[in-house]
C-alpha cells in the first residue's frame, strides 16, 4: 500500500486534503490526523472491519480499547446511554480539549473498539483538523496513537511515517502537536470517578470540579501481574525506546555525579536544558526542569532520538510530578519500566 501524504496547511487552504481524508475514512480506510495531543490513527468508529484494521496496522492487543473521537455533542449522546451529571459538568469545562470521558456505551458501537467492556472512551478534540476531519466524514472516529504498539506516541507526522508509512492509506502532514502527551482519561462508570491516565487536563483542574476524584495505583506504579486493571492499556509497557531507561529521582549535582561514574558506550542522558553541560555522557535535553508543558512536546521526540542514536542504556531525569508533570512521569515512568533510583 502506498500512503497518501496529505500536506494541510489550514481549513481554508485544505479543503481539498481534508475532503479526501475524509473519502478515505468513508471508505472504511485509515487515515493518520493531527491532534493537540498526538497524532491519532483514525478510521470510521462504526465500522467493524475499519477498527479491526487499525488494531492490525499498530499491532495493538485486541483487549486494549480505543477511544473514539466526536466533533459535536449529538455524536456523544448516540454513543453513550448515560452521561452522570459530574461527567456532564467536566465535558462541559474540558472539552474541546485532551480529556476522554468514560461512559456506558449504547449499542450502535462494535464491541471490538470497547474490546468487549460495556463502557466507552470518547473526546471532543480542539485540534481544528481533527476536527474538520470528523465533521466532513460525518461519523465518529476511532483513533489511537498512531504509531506501532509499544514505540513512542508520535507527535509529528513524520514520526508517523516512522512507524506505519506502507501500512494505512494517508497520513495529514501538519506539523507538531501542542500538547505532546496523550489524552487526561477519567472513568465515570465507578463512584467516587477515577483517573486512569494523566495528560493535559490535570489533576488539580479536575478536582475543582470533582473533589473526590480517585487517582487509580497504575498512574504511578506498575500493574501486579494476573490482576484485572482499570484500563487495559496501563498493564502494556508503553512508550519503550529500544534502550535501557533508568530514572534518577534527584537534584542536579547528585545527577551529574551519578551519571558522569556511570559512563560507557552508547550511554547517554536524558536531562533538562541547565544539566548539559556539567555531564560527560552525551545528553538529550527534554526542556527547561521547571517547565512541565514544555517537557511534555518533547518527551516522545526525545525517546526517539535516543533510539536513532543508538542508546543502549539512558539515564533520565526524573520530572517534577506538579500539573502536567504527573503526565510526564506517568509516561517516562512506562519507558524506564518503572526503574527509578532515588539519590
Ligand atoms: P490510546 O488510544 O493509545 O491513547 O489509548 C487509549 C487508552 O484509554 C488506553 O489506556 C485504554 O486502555 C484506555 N481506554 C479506552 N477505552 C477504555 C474503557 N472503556 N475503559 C477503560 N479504559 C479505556
Ligand atoms: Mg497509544
Amino acid at each position: 500500500m502506498i500512503t497518501e501524504k496529505l500536506v494541510v496547511t489550514t481549513i481554508e487552504e485544505s479543503k481539498g486534503e481534508i475532503s479526501r481524508a475524509a473519502e478515505i475514512i468513508r471508505n472504511g480506510g485509515l487515515v493518520a490526523m493531527p491532534t493537540e495531543t498526538v497524532y491519532g490513527l483514525a478510521a470510521n468508529a462504526l465500522n467493524e472491519k475499519a477498527v479491526s484494521d487499525i488494531f492490525a496496522a499498530k499491532g495493538r492487543p485486541q483487549d486494549n480499547p480505543l477511544i473514539v473521537h466526536i466533533s459535536n455533542i449529538e455524536m456523544l449522546n448516540n454513543l453513550v446511554s448515560d452521561i452522570p451529571s459530574v461527567a456532564q459538568k467536566c465535558i462541559s469545562k474540558f472539552w474541546p480539549g485532551p480529556f476522554t470521558a468514560i461512559l456506558p456505551k449504547s449499542d450502535i458501537i462494535p464491541s471490538s473498539v470497547c474490546a468487549g467492556l460495556d463502557t466507552i472512551a470518547i473526546r471532543m478534540p480542539s485540534n481544528p483538523i481533527a476536527r474538520a476531519l470528523i465533521e466532513k466524514s460525518g461519523v465518529p472516529l476511532a483513533a489511537p496513537s498512531a504509531n506501532l504498539s509499544g514505540s513512542p506516541s508520535p507527535t509529528t507526522a513524520e514520526h508517523v511515517l516512522l512507524d506505519l508509512d506502507g501500512k494505512i492509506d494517508a497520513v495529514i502532514m501538519a506539523g507538531k502537536s501542542d500538547v505532546g502527551v496523550e489524552s487526561t482519561v477519567v472513568t465515570f462508570a465507578v463512584n467516587p470517578p477515577r483517573l486512569l491516565r494523566p495528560g493535559g487536563i490535570t489533576a488539580e483542574q479536575l478536582r475543582k470540579i470533582i473533589p473526590e476524584l480517585v487517582i487509580d495505583k497504575a498512574v504511578f506504579s506498575e500493574p501486579e501481574k494476573g490482576k484485572p486493571v482499570a484500563s487495559p492499556g496501563m498493564k502494556y509497557k508503553h512508550y519503550s525506546p529500544k534502550a535501557n531507561v533508568i530514572i534518577i529521582d534527584s537534584n542536579a549535582e547528585k545527577y551529574a555525579e551519578y551519571v558522569n561514574g556511570h559512563t560507557g558506550e552508547d550511554v547517554y542522558a536524558l536531562c533538562f536544558d541547565g544539566d548539559t553541560e556539567s555531564l560527560v555522557a552525551p545528553c538529550i535535553s527534554y526542556g527547561n526542569e521547571n517547565d512541565s508543558a514544555e517537557q511534555a512536546t518533547r518527551l516522545f521526540d526525545a525517546l526517539r532520538t535516543l533510539d536513532n542514536q543508538g542508546c543502549k542504556i539512558c539515564y533520565a531525569r526524573m520530572p517534577k510530578t506538579q500539573g502536567v508533570g504527573l503526565a510526564v512521569y506517568n509516561r517516562l515512568i512506562r519507558a524506564a519500566a518503572f526503574e527509578v533510583i532515588k539519590l
